[in-house]
């Protein structure tokens, strides 16, 4: 069984009339999870259509857990500086702004939403460890894995799964963790996190960063002083597809999560490298996201209990995004 966790509220977070990471993404998530069958309540935009093709039959339903709550900033602390929160707080208060020379717009809500992403992922997390289903996914915005610990970076405000990481360790006495991230952009932030942290293996999987956004996660960063070694950078070529994404999981991957053996596996799931997806050149299937995530079950199984959570990162072509986090969901179950 695999919990789910989402809001209205996220849509509440306004980036303007043109910016790929909008309000319809969470939308366009709401809709697919019910035209495939995995979600029963009421869709809470009935104003939103979009065609999302057929899907096959679904395994079950997930679990959908109750309204999530902001987190307590006392959990955003244990990655972000006071400084970092009060500044995100003041640009929302006036009204809005931009964050990061001009890619990450906020407006009034965002602090209070950015918050509530938090709490949706630190609810499934307590939701996973609480033990009645071991995986569970949060769709949540804004996304979280460019926000470095001092400044908010590409559509990021605070680094959602970096935190939730701290608040497995502080809260639930989890020991070492480890993060996959397959969105197509680096995970600059939760690397900048846990750099020199030998309890928290971090393995990227990005399009190469020549090419792309943000422009690091190079093979050679491997992590500092005692987290050497516990940050895998794995860039992939503009063009790479299904089989060259599966094979870096087969040879990659999968090793590290077996020789490091965490207690727990995150994933910051984003759907950018999606062959539809306007924001990057790696062509994957929405096939390919339901077969990585059967492997990192797998790995869990061998691992963790079983136990994953999951969180909504990047995605910005709304069919392929819909579909994939369909895909993902599936492999959960
Ligand atoms: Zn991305």
């Amino acid at each position: 069984m695999v919990y789910f966790s989402s809001s209205p509220r996220f849509v509440d977070h306004r980036t303007g009339p043109q910016h790929p990471e909008r309000p319809d993404r969470i939308r366009a998530v709401a809709a697919a999870v019910r035209a495939a069958g995995l979600v029963d309540s009421p869709n809470p935009f009935p104003e939103f259509s979009l065609d999302f093709g057929s899907f096959p039959p679904a395994p079950g339903k997930v679990l959908e857990l109750p309204e999530p709550q902001p987190a307590d900033e006392k959990w955003i602390e244990l990655i972000h500086p006071r400084a970092h929160i009060e500044r995100v707080r003041h640009f929302c208060e006036i009204g809005g702004g931009v964050l990061d020379q001009g890619d990450t717009p906020v407006s009034e809500q965002s602090f209070d939403v950015a918050k509530l992403a938090v709490g949706a992922v630190l609810q499934c997390c307590d939701a996973v460890m609480a033990g009645t289903a071991a995986r569970a996914f949060a769709a949540v915005r804004p996304p979280g894995h460019h926000a470095e610990p001092d400044r908010a970076m590409g559509f990021c405000l605070f680094a959602n799964v970096a935190i939730a990481v701290r608040h497995l360790q502080a809260r639930h006495s989890v020991g070492k963790v480890a993060v996959v991230d397959f969105d197509v952009h680096h995970g600059n932030g939760t690397q900048a996190a846990f750099e020199t942290d030998p309890t928290v293996l971090f393995i990227s999987l990005h399009q190469d960063p020549r090419t792309c956004y943000p422009g690091s996660g190079y093979a050679w960063e491997t992590g500092e002083g005692a987290g050497t070694g516990t940050i895998i950078n794995i860039p992939m070529n503009p063009g790479s597809g299904d089989a060259e994404y599966l094979n870096a999981f087969h040879t990659r991957v999968l090793p590290a999560l077996d020789a490091y053996k965490p207690e727990m596996l995150l994933i910051s799931a984003g759907f950018d490298a999606h062959r539809d997806d306007p924001l990057a050149q790696i062509d994957l299937s929405e096939d390919a996201y339901e077969q990585m995530t059967r492997l990192l079950v797998q790995a869990a199984d061998a691992h963790t209990k079983g136990r994953i959570v999951s969180a909504l990162e990047g995605g910005y072509n709304l069919r392929a995004l819909g579909r994939s986090v369909v895909r993902h969901l599936v492999g959960m179950m």
